[in-house]
């Protein structure tokens, strides 16, 4: 029997931690929030955000994801934001990486579970750590319906000439080398929002939609399906991020293992991944706010850092006028995109040519909608993303009553 309301958890698991949004379903309203970081290490941070902007903050060793699950639903009962663990009637998962097999969300099993670890090779950040909290909920919570929502689902739309690597083709066919993308949760949903503010269907839509935070990747929208983004096989491939290269010449590793003495490609990766990025060109921060304050006390490293950042975008977005034959709007979401005017500014510097024309005015700190001049023949688009509502949705649609 389906009842009127349920309480449907969205859970985005990291190695060490867990950040959460309860939903009360389906009017999709947020009953509380929160995080917990620090997981397995000494005083870690338990925070939940409910109410009017009330905030419950603690500080205490949480040695596993499954005490931190635990801890999650005491404090919510003892906050009487629910009465017992039974009121949370589904949890949804957010998993990075579903391969070619797991090309929509599904209701998790053993067998799904299985398949989800089997794929850290494609995020080995993040499958683990997406599973650990799968785990943890079903230890806690087991009788409940448990979705897998995956990052890569929207980019299974993209046709073999985009996702195919030029590489002897065996290796795709024996061993799946090829791009899968990311961020597809968050592409997916400033898609379908850009529809609602632009009021034309998705279906007569071409789209480039920029998710650009710590993590960033650009995606190619044709009539609401990806038809290419920028992540590739891994997330390290496409625009320059915080931490990560993105697109590289791969013949620097084994010239950087030579000449720096690393031995090992692991670490060499490791740098790519964790060292690269602003934080590598900078040598200040992984975080753009430090980069945009550096560069404004006349800091050349992060100046270039972020010239870098800028141009890096610009390229892709260049290339997906390309490859859709002009489009109808460009989206920025995300930290960044959501956030910064500037870096926004900067990427669309001299783009008129393409018919991109910021409004100055209407590009601002916070700003949301339509950021483009009247004229500009391309709308220019901020749409705050939210994963987690995706992730409830697809809880409820999937939920066995
Ligand atoms: P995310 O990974 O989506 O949480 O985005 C994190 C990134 O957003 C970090 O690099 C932050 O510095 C950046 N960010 C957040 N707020 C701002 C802001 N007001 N201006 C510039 N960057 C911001």
């Amino acid at each position: 029997m389906s009842k009127a309301f349920s309480k449907i958890m969205a859970i985005n698991a990291g190695s060490s931690s867990l950040k959460w949004q309860l939903y009360s379903m389906p009017k999709e309203i947020v009953l509380a929030k929160g995080m917990v970081e620090r997981i397995g290490l000494p005083n870690s941070i338990f925070t939940v955000k409910y109410g009017k902007g009330e905030k419950f903050e603690k500080i205490l060793d949480i040695p596993s994801h499954e005490l931190a699950v635990q801890m999650l639903l005491d404090e919510l009962i003892s906050l009487k934001i629910i009465s017992s663990y039974e009121e949370i009637e589904g949890v949804g998962h957010r998993v990075v990486a579903g391969g070619e097999a797991l090309k929509k969300s599904v209701v998790i099993n053993e067998e799904v579970l299985k398949e989800i670890e089997n794929l850290a090779e494609l995020a080995p950040l993040h499958n683990p750590a997406n599973a650990q909290g799968i785990k943890a909920f079903q230890k806690i919570l087991p009788k409940i319906t448990a979705v897998a929502v995956f990052d890569t689902a929207f980019h299974t739309t993209m046709p073999a000439k985009n996702y195919l690597y030029p590489l002897p083709k065996k290796y795709y066919e024996d061993y799946g080398a090829r791009k899968y993308g990311a961020h597809g949760t968050s592409h997916f949903y400033v898609t379908q929002k850009a529809a609602e503010i632009l009021g034309k269907p998705v279906e007569k839509l071409k789209l480039i939609t920029c998710h650009i935070g710590n993590g960033a990747s650009i995606t190619a929208v044709k009539y609401g399906q990806s038809v290419d983004t920028s992540m590739g096989f891994t997330p390290i491939a496409g625009v320059m991020m915080g931490t990560r290269t993105g697109d590289i010449d791969p013949s620097l590793i084994p010239y950087l293992m030579e000449k720096t003495g690393i031995s090992s490609v692991q670490e060499i990766i490791n740098i790519f991944n964790k060292k690269s990025g602003l934080l590598g060109v900078s040598e200040i921060s992984s975080d753009m706010r430090d980069i945009i304050a550096a560069r404004k006390e006349g800091n050349e490293k992060a100046l270039l850092a972020f010239n870098m950042y800028a141009n890096r975008i610009k390229k892709y977005i260049g290339q997906y006028f390309a490859l859709l034959n002009g489009a109808d709007a460009v989206i920025f979401t995300a930290g960044i995109g959501e956030n910064s005017d500037i870096v926004r500014s900067k990427i669309l510097e001299e783009m008129d040519w393409f018919g991109l024309e910021v409004d100055e005015s209407k590009n601002f700190p916070g700003a949301e909608g339509i950021i483009s001049t009247l004229s500009s023949k391309v709308k220019i688009l901020v749409i705050p993303t939210d994963e987690e509502l995706v992730i409830a949705r697809d809880v409820e649609r999937l939920r066995v009553f």
